[in-house]
C-alpha cells in the first residue's frame, strides 16, 4: 500500500525541491510543507480506502454515539492545537480519526496532520490527560515534520533529490521498500515526547499525561500482551523519567484535567 503511495506521490512532486528549511520545522528537510501536506493526503485515503485493515468508526451513527465519541475527541485535539505551540497549527488540516479495533494499543500521525487512535488504546488508559500525552506526542511527530525529515535523512538529499527530478529510477524502489519500514529515530522519539509536554503545558491537561501512559504500559508489560506502542516505538524507560523532569523544570501543571469524564468517553465506544 504504502509503496503504492510513495510511487504516485514522487511524480507528483514539482521539480524545484525546497532546501533549508531549518527554520520552522527543526532539522534538515528536503520536502516542502506542501509536500507534507501532499503525502498525508494520499496516505490518509489509502487509509480511507482499506475498510478491512483500518475498520474507521463512522463520524455519525450508533444514536448519536459516534458524533459523540468524535466531538469529545477532537475537543481534546482541539485543547493541544490552541496551546499556542503548534507549528503549523493553520497550515495542517488535523483530522482525527477512531480506528475500531479493541486488540490494537496504538495511535498514529501521518504527515500533515492526519491523526488515527484505536478504540483499544482509548479502552486501555485510564485518563482523558493519558490520552491528551499520546495525542501531543503523535501531533509532534507531524508537527516536527518527523517523516519527511527521517527520509531526507535515511536516504541522503543527492539521493531523494535524484528520484525526485528522475535521474535515479532504480532508487525509487529503493526508497519505496524502505518506506514500509519506516521508523522514527530514537531522537524522534525523544523530540515528540518532550514536545508533548511543551504543547500540553499550554493547556489545561497534565503535562506529564504522556509519561503517565508509558507507566502503565510498562508495569503492565509483565501481565498480558506487549503493548504495540511500545514496539512501534522502541525507547528506553527513561523516557518516563525525560517527560516528568521536562514538565518539573518548565513549572507546568502536573494535576489531572476532568478525570471523571473520560469514563464518559470510553462508555461511547462500540
Ligand atoms: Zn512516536
Amino acid at each position: 500500500m504504502r509503496k503504492t503511495v510513495f510511487v504516485l506521490y514522487l511524480f507528483l512532486l514539482p521539480l524545484t525541491a525546497t532546501f533549508a528549511q531549518k527554520k520552522r520545522g527543526g532539522g534538515f528537510n528536503i520536502f516542502s510543507i506542501q509536500q507534507d501536506l501532499d503525502l498525508g493526503k494520499q496516505v490518509s485515503a489509502e487509509i480511507e480506502n482499506n475498510p478491512k485493515q483500518y475498520p474507521l468508526l463512522a463520524e455519525t451513527g450508533r444514536n448519536g454515539k459516534n458524533e459523540q465519541a468524535y466531538a469529545y475527541l477532537r475537543g481534546v485535539v482541539d485543547r493541544i492545537l490552541n496551546s499556542g505551540k503548534v507549528t503549523y497549527r493553520k497550515e495542517f488540516p488535523w483530522r482525527v480519526k477512531i480506528i475500531h479495533n479493541d486488540t490494537t494499543l496504538n495511535a498514529f500521525c501521518v504527515p500533515g496532520g492526519y491523526i488515527y487512535v484505536y478504540t483499544g488504546l482509548i479502552k486501555y488508559l485510564d485518563t482523558e490527560d493519558q490520552l491528551a500525552g499520546v495525542l501531543g506526542h503523535e501531533i509532534a511527530h507531524a508537527d516536527k515534520r518527523h517523516s519527511t525529515r527521517q527520509m531526507t535523512t535515511q536516504y541522503g538529499q543527492k539521493l531523494v533529490l535524484d528520484v525526485v527530478l528522475g535521474r535515479n529510477q532504480g532508487a525509487l524502489t529503493q526508497i519505496a521498500q524502505g518506506l514500509l519500514g519506516l521508523r522514527y529515530s530514537r531522537s524522534h522519539e525523544n523530540e515528540a515526547d518532550q514536545y508533548s509536554v511543551e504543547y500540553l503545558c499550554g493547556t489545561p491537561y497534565r503535562s506529564d499525561g504522556a509519561a503517565g501512559f508509558f507507566q502503565k504500559m510498562l508495569s503492565n508489560k509483565q501481565g498480558g500482551g506487549a503493548p504495540e506502542f511500545l514496539s512501534t516505538h522502541p525507547n528506553p524507560q527513561n523516557r518516563v523519567q525525560q517527560i516528568t523532569n521536562k514538565a518539573k523544570a518548565d513549572g507546568c501543571n502536573l494535576n489531572n484535567y476532568a478525570a471523571a469524564r473520560y469514563d464518559y468517553f470510553k462508555s461511547l465506544m462500540p
